[in-house]
């Protein structure tokens, strides 16, 4: 039988919620135990798939083909295992359950309410991946704070675990706020005494507080927390900010957060925690030997959960190649012909983003074609795939206007355009291409030698794809379709063979980098940019060294 550890969240949101109980599940897998973590969303959407990247940040796909908060891609890359749609769990798919169930005639007889109806589908849910012996421990983060109306049913589903379950298999953790105020020169724990009384209240008692903390807690301070919110004194942890967020389970292991989860769990078949890989990671993460700037074209920008797995990639790839990598914004909606080159002129690569509608296409667009004139290292994603495309049609291929119809429905030249399962589809929510699929890689092209195989399988959003119409025209004129679905002839990647790395995927590389397996991909991206950094300082210093001869 599984043990449950609840992760939840007071004072405030953003307190990094998912990467503490990342870290913690992290900790437990270094030390031999079999983990797997989910999330409980409060909001009523059956799944983020629906919501602007502007409010929820990126959505994250599952290799089931499950739409998903951006936690799992913490998860995932801190554990470096799959998690699939049963690890996220939203209340308007327990709402869903519950009512379907209702009209099947489930609950004849019977008034359908929150407590137990709601309640126990939530317990269900909770419980299921614990069922089948494959983890020894379950954690479960809850989203939202302590004190959210729509966080209630969660919290009372743990409350009757708490008291159902013999008393070593539930635990509670807590994330909490204690803020600095520097006129003061304190820190104060008001806030994460009210907290843990909301809490409380609701009839949970949590057996850890996870402090966030500008400043260390000394012991006196742990001890007022200890004594006002009735948990052992070594059960306050305190969590510093930290330089990046990999540093994290290394924290929590020096304040002993595993193992007091341990002791709690009456858990006492495990090992010395076995970090090796990934202190090796950190140490080349933080000591890198040289830096290079990457362009990132989009248009979410100013949220930057938006593009979370690109960014994250970015971090594994840099380490692999003992880079710093600096990601820098651009937004698509403003890169005219005219400002391009200065825009763009600086960097060592450019990513494409992913993306749907009309906005900022055409700034894509341009900065796709500057890229491929000026030999710049180019890496285009689902929809900086489909731009690749648009360009090449219209400025090499001459076909004017060239356009994917999801822009432009009439457009004479559709060489992006709705993949045919699709044009039937009216619904909205979780309808896409989604998840992995195989692709078959040709021999002897950039993809096959970054992949080092011919078969790979890669996770999928989209509805549109390249048009095949065009394949023989675009192959003759110099771009290659590198990569294909056997089964039905997409397109997934194509490249510029007499480019120095430009390379568009129609899949999405980024939602399989961990930090134990960096996405082959954008460590491809990130050598080439390293290596157009290097060939760009040869050349000052060499047109330096004649200026001075
Ligand atoms: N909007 C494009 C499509 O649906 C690209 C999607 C994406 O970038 N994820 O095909």
């Amino acid at each position: 039988m599984a043990k449950y550890i609840f992760v939840t969240g007071g004072v405030t949101s953003s307190l990094g919620k998912g990467i503490i109980a990342a870290s913690l599940a992290k900790l437990l897998q270094a030390r031999g135990l079999k983990v797997t973590i989910q999330k409980f969303d409060p909001y009523i959407n059956i799944d983020p798939g629906t919501l602007n990247p502007y409010e929820h940040g990126e959505c994250y796909v599952t290799e089931d083909g499950a739409e998903t908060d951006l936690d799992l891609g913490h998860y995932e890359r801190f554990l470096n295992i799959y998690t699939t749609q049963a690890n996220n769990v939203t209340t308007g798919r327990i709402y869903q359950t519950v009512i379907n169930k209702e009209r099947a005639g489930a609950f004849l007889g019977k008034t359908v309410q929150v407590v137990p109806h709601i309640t126990d589908e939530i317990k269900h849910r909770m419980l299921l991946l614990g069922k089948d012996d494959k983890y020894d421990v379950v954690l479960t983060e809850i989203g939202g704070t302590v004190g959210d109306i729509e966080s209630l049913p969660f919290i009372e589903a743990v409350r009757q675990l708490q008291w159902e379950l013999p008393e070593e298999d539930v635990m509670v953790v807590h994330l909490t706020l204690i803020p600095y105020l520097k006129a003061a020169k304190e820190l104060k724990t008001k806030p994460t005494q009210h907290s843990v009384k909301m809490l409380s209240e609701t009839g949970v008692h949590p057996d850890i507080l996870v402090c966030r903390t500008e400043e260390p807690l000394n012991n006196d301070i742990k001890r007022k927390i200890a004594l006002f919110c009735n948990v052992k004194q070594e059960a306050v942890i305190e969590a510093m900010d930290a330089s990046t967020i990999y540093e994290v389970p290394l924290l929590m292991l020096r304040e002993k957060l595993d193992l007091i989860c341990l002791k709690k769990m009456n858990i006492t078949n495990y090992a010395e925690p076995n970090l090796d890989k990934w202190k090796v990671f950190l140490d080349k993460l933080k000591y890198p030997r040289s830096k290079v700037t990457i362009g990132l074209i989009g248009k979410y920008i100013e949220l930057q959960d938006a593009y979370k797995s690109i960014l994250e990639s970015f971090v594994h790839a840099g380490a692999m190649n003992e880079v710093k990598v600096q990601v820098v914004n651009v937004h698509s909606e403003f890169i005219t012909h005219e400002n391009v080159a200065e825009k763009l002129q600086g960097f060592d690569g450019l990513l494409v983003a992913p993306g749907f509608g009309h906005r900022g296409i055409e700034g894509k667009i341009i900065a796709v074609k500057y890229a491929r004139e000026n030999n710049l290292p180019f890496f285009g994603i689902c929809l900086g795939m489909q731009m690749a495309v648009i360009e090449f049609g219209r400025n090499v291929l001459g076909l004017n206007e060239a356009h994917s119809t999801e822009m432009d429905a009439k457009t004479q030249y559709p060489v992006i355009n709705m993949m045919e399962e699709q044009k039937k589809i009216k619904m909205m929510g979780g309808t896409m291409r989604l998840g992995a699929y195989p692709c078959e890689i040709k021999e002897g092209s950039l993809a096959h030698q970054i992949y080092g195989t011919t078969s790979i399988t890669e996770r999928h959003r989209h509805r549109f794809e390249f048009n095949n119409d065009y394949l023989e025209q675009y192959e003759a004129a110099g771009m290659l379709a590198s990569g294909k679905n056997n089964d039905t002839g997409l397109v997934e990647i194509i490249e510029l063979p007499n480019h120095p790395f430009f390379i568009g995927v129609q899949y999405h590389p980024e939602l399989k980098s961990t930090v134990e397996s960096p996405a082959p991909l954008f460590v491809g991206f990130i050598d080439a940019a390293k290596k157009y950094n290097e060939q760009k300082s040869n050349m000052k210093s060499s047109s330096m060294k004649d200026a001075i001869i």
